[in-house]
């Protein structure tokens, strides 16, 4: 449906999801309703970040979040700290975080380091705040079938990078419901809440990992690929089944002497091939990438407008 035989050969091309299009028009519309909150009820949106240690990746990624939270007009506040830092005292920072009033949302960057327990720390965060949806409350309600529309049952917050992925399979005009998805990767942060929310849409839902027997079979039955591995090009154009929607979660660093920094990102796909394939796909970067902070800005919002009792 979404794919055009090219003049030029016979291949199909698939339909480019555009994560940064979908970013930017989630992103306006945070903007708009979070200046209507401060003119309306004088709350300002909050958002806290929490950088423990030096991880390039993880900086960036928080650099950039704060950079859209400011491009937004929200309120934002960033805490970073030395990866040596005890585990009592960054429980004192989110405990206090917590407390603040102008502050709606926190995120700790993940990973933490490994002397510090990651759970005791999502768990520290209060509910209502856990604008990353980590909190082992909000975890166990997304697990638990039939709650995602019942209030008071649902997890007050969805994680901003499974949520960003189910958007752009909605954008591609792709039916999750009754569709075979197959999830390629089982962590917390991705892989396990992709595959609760394509259950919740209805899908039949494959997890896949390290261990999974005959990969490019178990994928060549899938109508929806979510490939969130960390491991480039992984992912082969002759495993997909053709006309399926593929969506890329991997971001890889390669070597690329073309480039100023003598580095490019790459996903966990073999888009090149894979686009010949696939009916619909999302560019690495340009896909999840920026949908992932438009979820979070879309999260801080929600926890501001429960604040002022707007929503429930
Ligand atoms: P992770 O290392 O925690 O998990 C990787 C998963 O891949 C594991 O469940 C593992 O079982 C599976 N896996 C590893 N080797 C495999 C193999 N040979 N066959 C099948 N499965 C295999 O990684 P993560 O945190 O889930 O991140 C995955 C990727 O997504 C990384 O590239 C990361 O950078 C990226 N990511 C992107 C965003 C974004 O906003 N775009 C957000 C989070 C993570």
């Amino acid at each position: 449906m979404f794919s055009v035989t090219s003049m030029a050969n016979d291949f199909m091309t698939a339909k480019l999801i555009d994560g940064k299009a979908l970013a930017d028009s989630i992103k306006a519309r945070v903007k708009e309703q979070a200046a209507q909150l401060q003119n309306s009820r004088g709350i300002t949106p909050g958002l806290a970040t929490v950088l423990v240690g030096e991880n390039p990746a993880s900086k960036t990624y928080v650099a950039s979040k704060q950079k859209t939270v400011q491009e937004l007009e929200m309120y934002s506040v960033g805490h970073t700290l030395p990866a040596d830092i005890s585990q009592n005292d960054l429980l004192n920072i989110i405990r206090d975080l917590g407390a603040d009033a102008k502050i709606h949302g926190i995120l700790v960057q993940l990973p933490l380091p490994a002397h510090i327990d990651q759970e005791t720390v999502l768990a520290a965060i209060p509910l209502e705040k856990d604008v990353d949806g980590f909190h082992p409350i909000n975890v166990g309600r997304l697990a638990m079938l039939k709650t995602l529309s019942v209030i008071n049952r649902a997890p007050l917050f969805v994680p901003c990078t499974p949520a960003g992925c189910l958007a752009l399979i909605d954008a591609s005009g792709t039916k999750i419901e009754g569709a075979r998805a197959v999830v390629i990767g089982r962590s917390n942060i991705v892989g396990l809440p992709v595959a609760f929310l394509l259950l919740h849409r209805n899908a039949t839902v494959t997890i896949c990992h390290s261990h999974t027997q005959n990969l490019p079979a178990v994928v060549g039955q899938a109508d929806i690929v979510v490939a969130a591995i960390g491991k480039p090009r992984f992912v082969q154009a002759d495993w997909i089944k053709p006309g399926a929607t593929v969506i890329d979660v991997g971001i890889n660093e390669i070597p690329d002497a073309t480039k100023k920094s003598g580095k490019r990102l790459i996903g966990d796909v073999d888009f090149e091939n894979a686009q010949n394939v696939a009916g619909a796909i999302t560019p690495v970067p340009g896909g999840v990438g920026p949908m992932t902070i438009a979820m979070l800005m879309q999260n801080t919002l929600t926890a501001a407008q429960r604040a002022g009792d707007l929503i429930a």
